[in-house]
């Protein structure tokens, strides 16, 4: 594997990044160099200056994963991505604690008057009497918008002995309640109570503007209020008014509606706090970046689900101990099921699930990585869980999952049927040390699904097994293992083999021609 840093990230990050893969370093990359060499790598690394736009994905034929640095992913063409099945990830915890602090720093300015006295004192005033400050002990932070920044400013003010309210419609009560956070079904009985207001929404078309007139007019006039979160959730007109009219005593802001701002009429006042847009910039968080997005990477190229992926619904296997074992499964059964059905195109995916994995609430991603299996051999471009299902949308197959709990005897069992114009033809598998083919289309086998398989539906009279491995013999192909399995004798059986050298078109079909053989397939799982 080879991954391209395109901008200057923390070295912990790529000194992570070389134990797994050859790493080239190449932060002054123009656009036009990236576009004729993205097909190199099978990861980029960015930050906020290289653009990945939808011409550079479009020529990068083996990217798996383009990885932000940082929390706006705004320089990256996501849906471009999305639709070529390149997960893109990014580090939303990296800064969390950082813009923690800040909104700390904001707070304490703020009451303190820090800032205004430090420009006071150093001009030589000495005004002891114009800085009266308030306390933050017994006083109620109200937080809008519970989430990781603001849960960790609730920790740092409840350090300071405040009182706690929040407004988060999305956020379960118990998370507040564990925090000792009383949590308020309507924003103004937050607003209403609160001596300090923060921030910690992101910026959607319901959040925009949602503090505004008002909403000023509810608060209390000693209230504060900070935005270290984005632009735009406070209406700075309106923030204007209520600061200049005495409606609240002071504000905090990280963020404007414009930015850079370089000219804004809050400027004027000396009750507003103001930082151009830095709450996250610390080199821990820069440090925490680079090291979760090479470990997010490191991930990708293992096999293993990234925690941060943009394009995909977060999926919690958290209940199912052996989910990277049950996905190599899910990817081997898709695989081995598409190429088993041939070009017969598929209509119906039937999943069922037995066993343990029954526990697991959510299995969108083993549905995926069996989606993946069966898509990848037969289509150009690249699938994977991230484009896997709307993949299999555009072609017309419908999936439709089932659960059994009894697993005869397997812990985990996990059945693909895929019907087809010809017919119905499944597979089923397990982990039992390795991945493990239990049933092909009803018979019972014990294969691991691995390099070049054959399988052959033949009747079960004596001789007919010798005829198939004399043809292989003759082809001078040689034949791993050789497992049978039939419904009764003199029946219909399944010959499944594993050979060290591909059976090529010519062999099957001269084993297909064979009287007592029904059909015979080739199988690369290599
Ligand atoms: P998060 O996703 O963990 O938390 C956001 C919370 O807001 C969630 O709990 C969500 O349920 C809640 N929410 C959504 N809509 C809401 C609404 N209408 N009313 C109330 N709550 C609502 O995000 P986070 O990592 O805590 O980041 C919070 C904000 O901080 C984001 O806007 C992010 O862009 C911003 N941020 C700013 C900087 C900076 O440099 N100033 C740096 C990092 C993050």
């Amino acid at each position: 594997m080879k991954a391209l840093v395109a901008d200057s990230l923390n070295e912990k990050g790529i000194e992570k990044l070389q134990k797994v893969c050859d790493v080239v370093v190449d932060t002054s990359i123009t656009p036009e160099e990236l576009l004729e060499t993205i097909n190199e790598y099978d990861a980029i690394l960015v930050r906020s200056r290289t653009k990945v736009t939808k011409e550079v994905i479009e020529k990068a034929e083996n990217l798996k994963i383009i990885a932000r640095a940082g929390v706006g992913v705004d320089n990256i063409d996501v849906a471009a991505a999305t639709e070529k099945g390149i997960m893109v990830v990014n580090a939303p915890e990296s800064t969390t604690i950082t813009v923690a602090e800040h909104t700390m720093g904001l707070i304490l300015s703020a009451i303190r008057k820090i800032a205004v006295a430090d420009e006071s004192t150093k001009a030589g005033k000495w005004e002891k009497k114009r800085f009266m400050g308030m306390e933050l002990k017994g006083k109620t932070l109200g937080v809008i918008g519970m989430g990781r920044i603001g849960s960790q400013v609730v920790k740092r003010c409840q350090a300071f002995e405040m009182d706690a309210i929040a407004y988060d419609p999305y956020l379960p009560p118990h998370v507040a309640e564990d925090m000792g956070v009383k949590l308020y079904e309507e924003q103004d009985d937050v607003l209403k109570r609160a001596d300090i207001i923060t921030i910690h929404v992101p910026l959607t078309e319901e959040t925009r503007h949602s503090i505004s007139t008002e909403e000023f007019k509810i608060m209390k006039d000693t209230a504060l209020i900070f935005n270290a979160a984005r632009g735009g959730v406070i209406d700075e007109d309106a923030l204007y008014v209520a600061l200049k009219e005495g409606e609240i005593s002071g504000a905090g802001l990280d963020v404007y509606e414009e930015e850079p701002a370089k000219e804004n009429k809050l400027f004027e006042l000396d009750n507003i706090v103001c930082t151009p847009h830095i709450a996250a910039s610390t080199k821990e968080a820069q440090a925490a970046a680079a090291v979760i997005v090479a470990n997010e990477v490191i991930d990708c190229f293992e096999g293993n689900t990234p925690n941060n992926i943009i394009n995909m619904p977060r999926i919690d296997t958290s209940g199912f101990s052996q989910t990277t074992e049950y996905l190599e499964v899910c990817e081997k059964l898709g695989s081995f099921l598409t190429q088993y059905v041939k070009k017969n195109p598929i209509k119906e995916l039937n999943i069922t699930y037995k066993g343990e994995i029954t526990k697991l609430q959510n299995k969108e991603l083993f549905k995926r990585t069996i989606l993946q299996g069966v898509l990848n051999p037969i289509t150009e471009s690249p699938v994977s869980a991230v484009n896997a299902t709307s993949v299999a949308e555009s072609r017309g197959i419908t999936i439709k999952e089932a659960e059994a709990e009894e697993s005869e005897g397997y812990e985990t069992l996990i059945e693909v049927k895929a019907i087809t114009e010809k017919g119905v033809s499944s597979v089923e598998g397990t982990f039992l040390h390795e991945v493990t083919i239990t049933k092909i289309n009803g018979y019972k086998v014990d294969v691991k699904p691995e390099g070049y398989m054959f399988i052959a539906k033949y009747k079960d009279i004596p001789g007919s097994i010798g005829a198939v491995g004399t043809i292989f013999g003759e082809e001078n192909i040689n034949i791993g293992i050789m497992q049978v399995g039939r419904d009764i004798s003199g029946g219909e059986a399944i010959m499944v083999l594993t050979l060290d050298t591909e059976a090529t078109a010519d062999v099957t079909k001269k084993v297909k021609d064979l009287d007592h053989v029904k059909d015979a397939t080739g199988i690369n799982l290599l």
